[in-house]
């Protein structure tokens, strides 16, 4: 069985940066492969590197656009191409199921358009669901919508977590406790984007990522949800940088990241 890798479909906050994608990754060990969110512009990345028809299930964090409109274009992929066995798993966050049938109707002339090549499943937070030979485990984050961080365990023992969509808050440092990679948004430039009142906050600045990182002593940090350009790029690292001393990266499009402890 190989290691644990991430691939990065889209790093992009909710206005994408330039020829990027919003959210979408793929996590992948040995013949198991899960997309993790399937943001605009991701499903068309996903056949660059696995056929969409072997996928094990997608996950999705939380019902921004920027999260899950992609699942109309993975839902085609899959419609008209190669067939598969069984309809893929979709993990959606409770109550989805309703959420997406409102949703199929307005994208569709057809009811519940979506479950003919999905199998939506919601999952339950805090209780661990097997997909292909991967673990996860969905956690709570605050976000302006209820919000899951991802706890993806290797078969290996090896961890990745995904923030979501999140403002600093106790359950993000909870759920990436002691994680051997730390993938975490960073949407803002300075927390003055945000609402004033830290309760009704959604996201977080680079320096906030890098606290969380600290708290949760996780092994590596890599920022994504980003706004891009040569000057945001090294604002986001230095600012990391001032609450982080471990490795700090920027996710790149395109690239697969090995998740492995040294
Ligand atoms: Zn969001």
């Amino acid at each position: 069985m190989g290691p644990l890798t991430l691939t990065i479909l889209g790093a992009g906050p909710a206005a994408p940066n330039p020829g990027g994608a919003n959210s979408g990754y793929l996590v992948r060990q040995g013949p198991t492969a899960v997309v993790l969110d399937c943001g605009p512009g991701t499903a068309g990345q996903i056949a660059l590197h696995v056929p969409p028809e072997r996928l094990d299930g997608v996950a999705i964090s939380h019902f921004h656009p920027d999260h899950y409109f992609d699942l109309v274009a993975l839902y085609y992929l899959l419609k008209y191409g190669e067939r598969r066995a069984t309809r893929l798993p979709v993990w959606i966050p409770p109550d989805g199921r309703a959420f997406l049938d409102r949703f199929g109707r307005v994208v569709s002339d057809k009811s519940a358009m979506l479950e003919d090549i999905f199998d939506l499943r919601e999952y339950t937070p805090g209780r661990e669901t097997r997909i292909g030979d991967l673990e996860f485990t969905f956690l709570p984050v605050q976000h302006y919508v209820p919000s899951h961080a991802m706890r993806v365990r290797g078969n290996d023992g090896r961890v990745l977590v995904f923030s979501s969509d999140a403002a600093p808050c106790p359950g993000l440092p909870a759920a990436a406790q002691g994680a051997d990679l730390f993938l975490c948004e960073s949407a803002l430039l300075d927390a003055s984007q945000d609402e004033r009142k830290p309760e009704n906050r959604g996201h977080l600045t680079a320096a906030e990522a890098g606290a969380a990182a600290h708290a949760a002593g996780v092994k590596r940090l890599l920022i994504t949800h980003y706004r891009s350009g040569e000057d945001h790029d090294q604002h986001h690292l230095t600012s990391a940088r001032t609450t982080f001393n471990g490795p700090v990266d920027l996710a790149r499009p395109g690239v697969t990241y090995t998740i492995k402890r040294d």
